[in-house]
């Protein structure tokens, strides 16, 4: 049988984060930051609809990734997935839900939707029990990890492998010592639990390479603290030290802040 998985994001920045991913037919929408509306706007833009979505998964309890939630999965009726203390954190705000649609995975276990496999992993970010996906559809990955102070090895040996990668690359470091948040806040973006910064996801972005990587999504970028020239630059620069000109050895582009840029297709 042949098989077919597809990434499409459908906003990515520090205000809202919604992916919708596709494997063999099934819909996927990954995290859900934005208004059930929006939402539903995004998926249209996609060339989806709620109403074809299988099931929503969050990666955690922050609102640019889980306000929709609740809305969505009750005007169509979707089971939500979510780690065991995301769970705990982010019930109160999405409202009234039945038990059946409230799923919760152990962070580190593999768990299948049909034949995807799903690997959510623990990523160091201030959030109750946040984690980064890996999927797996019969040997092709796609992966998604941001949200996270800094790139841990267990999330490394997570993401490795994969054909098509969501890296964080939150702001340049310099914008945001430089910038208007206050102290405490700037300390948090730049704490282990945190946020990646531009330089950070470089170095990462560098090491997928070296394994073969060679599709490169920038995403969750901070409208304060970066800008999308200076999160490709970083990337670019780190790919060219290996002889890798973005574009033509390598993809690398942004995920769209507000609308669906692109739908990547694995067919095999
Ligand atoms: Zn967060
Ligand atoms: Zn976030």
């Amino acid at each position: 049988m042949s098989h077919k998985l597809e990434y499409c994001p459908l906003c990515s920045s520090s205000s809202g984060n919604a992916a919708l991913l596709t494997a063999d037919g099934a819909h996927y929408l990954i995290d859900a930051g934005a208004a059930c509306r929006t939402l539903e706007k995004l998926l249209k833009e996609a060339n989806c609809s709620a109403a074809a979505l299988s099931g929503i998964l969050i990666t955690h309890e922050h609102t640019d990734h889980c306000k929709g939630a609740g809305a969505l999965s009750r005007k169509y009726g979707l089971p939500i997935y979510a780690s065991r203390g995301t769970w705990a954190a982010m019930r109160p705000a999405l409202g009234e839900l039945p038990e059946a649609n409230c799923i919760a995975f152990e962070s580190g276990s593999d768990f299948f939707l049909d034949e995807l496999r799903v690997t959510p992993f623990p990523i160091p970010h201030d959030a109750a029990d946040p984690v980064g996906f890996a999927f797996d559809l019969r040997g092709v990955k796609i992966s998604s990890a941001t949200d996270m102070g800094f790139m841990a090895e267990s999330v490394f040996q997570a993401i490795r492998g994969s054909a098509l990668v969501l890296l964080e690359s939150n702001h340049d470091v310099e914008l945001l010592k430089n910038g208007r948040y206050p102290a405490r806040l700037k300390a948090r973006i730049l704490g282990r639990r945190g946020h990646l910064s531009n330089e950070a996801c470089a170095r990462t972005v560098a090491s997928l390479a070296m394994e073969g990587a060679r599709a490169f999504l920038l995403g969750h970028l901070s409208a304060e603290n970066n800008r999308p020239e200076l999160a490709l630059a970083a990337s670019a620069e780190a790919l060219s030290k290996l002889g890798l000109q973005a574009g033509a050895d390598a993809d690398l582009l942004l995920a769209g802040r507000s609308a669906p840029e692109k739908n990547f297709v694995f067919s095999y």
